[in-house]
């Protein structure tokens, strides 16, 4: 199935200067990018779009961490984009990460994992439309 997935350079990977490699990957993949853009979130941007982990011991450190820096915000697209984008970025926590997956390459701990990607269809959805409208979103055909 032909799916759209949103992704998320973090700011630690920003700042450490893995974005083109990262881009690279998805290219190399064959996932296609059909909107980007380099932001830096603000907190309630940040809070809005973790708003699920709320409750989390970790949410005010995530934020923090989320509003450090610049972020890239990606729209993948491709057969099954939003489980082969899961596998490529690899387990939360780079230390169960497999490897050759990004967060086993780049990522230094749970929280600062170097990338997000949305883990269902739904998240996906809202996801995606958190930071980009359709008119964003280019048809490469
Ligand atoms: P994923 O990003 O793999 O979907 P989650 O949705 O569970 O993982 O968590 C969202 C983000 O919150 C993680 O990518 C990570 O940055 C941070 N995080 C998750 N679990 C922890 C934790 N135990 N301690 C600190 N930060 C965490
Ligand atoms: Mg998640």
């Amino acid at each position: 199935m032909l799916e759209r997935t949103l992704s998320i350079i973090k700011p630690d990977a920003c700042r450490a200067g893995h974005m083109g490699e990262i881009i690279s990957r998805f290219e190399r993949e064959g996932l296609r990018i059909v909107a980007m853009r380099l932001l830096r979130l603000t907190r309630p941007q940040a809070e809005g779009f973790y708003a699920v982990h709320r409750e989390r011991p970790f949410f005010a450190d995530l934020v923090e961490f989320m509003t450090s820096g610049p972020v890239v915000v990606m729209v993948l697209e491709g057969e099954n984009a939003i489980e082969r984008n899961r596998r490529i970025m690899g387990a939360t926590d780079p230390a169960q990460a497999a490897e050759g997956t990004l967060r086993k390459l780049f990522a230094s701990n749970i929280q600062n994992n170097a990338v997000h990607g949305s883990d269902g269809p739904d998240t996906a959805r809202t996801e995606v439309a958190y930071f980009f409208s359709t008119l964003d979103q280019v048809d490469w055909d």
